[in-house]
Order: C-alpha cells, then structure tokens, then sequence
C-alpha cells in the first residue's frame, strides 16, 4: 500500500511502522491504487452479487468495494460491524421542503452501526492499524469520532484511548465512547493540541492515530458516495449536498467521484455542495472570497457540535474535490439547521444536526437559483436523530429555535391528557 502528499508529491509506503499520518513538509496524503488491472465491468457483477450476502466480510458496505479502497489488506485483518448498507430514501415533506425539486433523495449514513458516518472511514482505519501490529487505537474528539473508533476497538478486544480538552467534556457526547471502554483522558488544552501530542507520542505508546487526517479514514468514507452510486444503479443525481466539518467527508466524496469516474463506472461527475454552519464557515468564506487559502476562525461557534471546527484539517482536499465538480459552498444559521432538522425528523428518517445543515442547504441554493427545480439532489444525513437529545429537547418542549412560523408549526410539545 502506498501514499503520495498531495502538496510535494513525495512517495510514502503505508504497509510498515511507523505509520505516517502527513508527509514532512506537512502536506496531506492521499492512498494511491494501481487500478490498471481493474475490470470495471467484472466488478460491478462483484458488487452486485455480494449485495446479497449476509454475515461476511463483503456483506459490509465499506468492504464490498474493497478493491477500490484496500486491495492489499489481508481479508484476515479487516474489522467489521455490517457498517454502510444505509437506507436510501425519497421523504415527500422534505423535498417540498428544499422548494420542490424534480428529485430528493436522503441517504442515511445514520444507520451505521454505532450512529454516524464515521464508521465508514472507521472500520478501514482500525482495520489498518491492526494489520501493522498496533494494539491501541487513539483520537483527539469527543464526537462521532471517538465513539465509531471505540466501537471498533471493543471488537476487536483492543485498547483505545480519547483525548479531551479538560473544558469541553460535555457528558452528553463521550457517554457512548465511555460505554464501548475507551480510556477517556482530559487535558489541559485544545483539541489541535491533543492532535500534536498524539502526532508525537501515539507511536511510543503503541497507539494508532484515528483522527480524520488519517488518510485510510478517507478511503473508507469513500464507500459512502460507492454505495449510494450503486444503489442508483451508477446513475448519480445532478446534485450532492453534504455538511462540512472537518471536511474529511468531502475529501472522500472528491476520491470516491474521481475514482468511480476515471474506472467509467458513472460517465458524468454530480456537482457537489458542502453546506457549513454560519458559525464555523471557513471553507465557504474561502470559496465566496474565490481564495485558495483558508482563513481559520479562531472561536467556532454552532449549534451543530459534528461542524463546530474552526480549521479544517482537509480544506485543500475539500477545494480540489469542488474544482473538480464544478461544486459550490454555502452556510447556514442555527435556527435554520435546527428548522430543517425538525422537517427531517418529522418525516421519518430524523437525522443528528450537523445532518440537517446539507437540507438546508440545499433549501436554500434552490432559492438563489444555483440548483434549479427541474434538477435532482441527494443530501447526505451524517449522523443520527438519538445522537443529540438535548436538541430535540429544546426544539420541542423548551421552544428555543422557533425562529420562523414553520418552525412553530413544526414544535411537538407533550401535553397532558386531561
Ligand atoms: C463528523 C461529522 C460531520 C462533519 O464531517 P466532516 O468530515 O468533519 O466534514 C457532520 N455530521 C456528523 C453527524 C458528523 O459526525
Ligand atoms: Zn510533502
């Protein structure tokens, strides 16, 4: 297995320790495949058969692409969950929500296993760290994040450890990761520092490094746009519409497309919108300026906790994958999250709220113009609805985001029945 840094181009071998997580001139890496022997339409036969499976390896959704994402890991060393195989769906209310486009369809990564997209990207990483002889796997999150990877490691019978800022240890989001058995550590400090100190120390200590830079993270999460290309019989839709964060998802979106595209498995690239929170936007500040240099914002704040990232890590990745698509960016306020949130739930499907920004998002370029009714969307849904109760909470019975007359009509409160 093999590396290249997306800002030198210098080689790197990814199948011996130590790991490597950034080239040293500190540029990203990106895994690179030999697909010269790759037949596409063989393949496609492959993944349609194992669609039929159950209980294996390849009745996974992130492993039944495996030759697109891993070829040379050992089938031994793959961990796995039954992650991916998530629902597909067409709710009426939302796309008359987003203004009535042609098609909307919702692709609900919130169906992993332990609730959010995460364990795409999880399951090969962890997978990866186990085939070069790590015992202990390590973030720096209190998130998503941390609760795929202990997931992960409880299966695998191993160790993993979460670092958090002593400030930010918010019960509410580290309960799953303490329920799996993480060692949960705080620390004084910020989470960029947690990542420095796993950067220089994880590899003394035996640990794995799962953060989001982890380039294995982003060829797994390339199994989302895989699975959702193959569940529209490799006929994408005009638009794709996703949250951005720490932009990992949109690095991956980038390499999934380019690779599906370059193996002729779809014949035209979808235009790709990354929807940011308005208070921690600056990837889409960047693109509105037309700069090709991301400004960080040093305090993040929103209400949708998965994109409160003042600096994404993946931003250039991100930018390649919008030149690429012809794609745009846009951001969102908190009351409009949380409006489309309640939308999402109400129809059935329900979504975390850094989910919900990619509809409202998307609710709004239909507005502007830059998506017109007669195209087709999917929006990605990231996380799950039980991932943040509080949000629910304050939506319905606390009446905290009834910003709009819609999000009145919208709120739920529990009455009595006398
Ligand atoms: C991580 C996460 C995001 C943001 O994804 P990035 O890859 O960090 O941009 C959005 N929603 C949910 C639910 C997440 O867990
Ligand atoms: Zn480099």
């Amino acid at each position: 297995m093999r590396a290249e840094c997306t800002a030198c181009g210098a080689e790197l071998k990814m199948n011996e320790r130590p790991m490597r997580y950034q080239c040293a001139c500190g540029g990203l890496l990106r895994i690179v495949h030999d697909f010269s022997q790759v037949d596409s339409e063989r393949l496609k036969r492959v993944f349609d058969e194992r669609r039929g499976l159950r209980n294996c390896l390849y009745a996974s959704g992130v492993w039944r692409y495996k030759e697109l994402i891993a070829p040379e890991l050992p089938e031994r060393e793959a961990v796995t969950r039954n992650e991916g195989n998530t629902g597909l769906y067409e709710a009426e209310p939302v796309r008359q929500y987003v203004g009535a486009i042609r098609r909307l369809h919702l692709k609900a990564q919130s169906e992993n296993p332990s609730g959010s997209f995460k364990d795409n990207g999880m399951a090969v990483a962890v997978s990866h760290g186990r085939w070069l002889g790590y015992t202990s796997f390590a973030c720096a999150s209190t998130g998503n994040t941390s609760s795929s990877l202990s997931m992960y490691a409880a299966i695998l019978g191993k160790q993993s450890v979460v670092l958090v800022p002593g400030s930010e240890v918010s019960p509410n989001k580290v309960l799953q990761t303490v329920g799996y058995g993480a060692e949960v550590r705080t620390f004084a400090g910020t989470y960029d520092d947690g990542i420095r100190w796993l950067r220089d120390h994880a590899e003394e200590q035996g640990c794995y490094v799962c953060n989001s830079i982890n380039p294995l993270r982003i060829e797994g999460q390339k199994s989302i746009i895989f699975e959702l290309a193959h569940d529209m019989n490799w006929q994408l839709p005009d638009w794709i519409v996703l949250p951005g964060g720490a932009l990992s998802n949109a690095a991956a979106l980038g390499q999934g497309l380019s690779d599906l595209y370059a193996l002729g498995f779809i014949d035209k690239l979808p235009r790709v919108a990354v929807i940011q929170a308005e208070g921690a936007s600056p990837f889409h500040r960047m693109a509105a300026r037309g700069s090709q240099q991301l400004v960080p914002e040093p305090k993040p704040s929103t209400r949708a906790s998965a994109l409160n990232i003042g600096h994404p890590p993946s931003w250039p990745k991100a930018l390649r994958m919008l030149e690429m698509t012809s794609g745009v960016t846009a951001a969102v306020s908190d009351a409009e999250i949380m409006e489309a949130k309640a939308c999402i739930d109400r129809s059935g499907i329900g979504c975390e709220p850094a989910s919900a920004a990619a509809v409202s998002g998307l609710r709004k370029l239909v507005r502007e113009g830059i998506v017109s009714r007669d195209e087709t969307a999917a929006c990605i849904l990231t996380g799950s609805m039980l991932k943040d109760t509080d949000a629910l909470r304050e939506f319905h019975l606390e009446g905290k985001w009834r910003a709009s007359e819609l999000a009145s009509q919208l709120m739920n409160p529990i009455r009595s029945l006398a």
